[in-house]
């Protein structure tokens, strides 16, 4: 009877890995896919993200307000790419200091559709 219960908590334990894994499988991450199937896309344009999955369903607006967590993930992409190209062009390249935040200025305006799909995408997988 007690192997039973232990067959049990080792399959349970599995489906929780599994889970796991599923959840965050860095590939869906990056390509934006919905974080319960990993087949649906997230986002139809580059800003405008589907209301849910075209695969699985999956309800991509939680609640009003979910999203704001997404601004922590993304400020802190932002910040970090703007802090290590500011490095980079000022101690590898020795650039002038305000040619160096420009470069990173605007490299960091650039990168904000990169963020903003890759911090709601990683918000939406932590919180499934
Ligand atoms: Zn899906």
């Amino acid at each position: 009877m007690q192997l039973g219960f232990l067959s049990k908590l080792s399959i349970s334990g599995v489906m929780k890995i599994s889970n796991l894994k599923k959840h965050n499988d860095m590939w869906s991450v990056i390509t934006q896919k919905c974080p319960k199937c990993n087949q649906g896309n997230m986002f139809s344009t580059l800003f405008t993200m589907s209301s849910s999955c075209s695969h699985c369903g999956q309800d991509f607006e939680i609640e009003p307000g979910f999203y704001l967590g997404a601004m922590y993930i993304s400020y802190f992409f932002t910040s970090f790419f703007l802090l290590s190209s500011s490095l980079v062009l000022r101690f590898y390249f020795e650039f002038d200091l305000l040619v160096t935040l420009a470069i990173a200025s605007i490299l960091s305006v650039l990168l904000i559709p990169i963020a903003y799909r890759l911090s709601r995408r990683l918000w939406l997988g932590i919180n499934l």
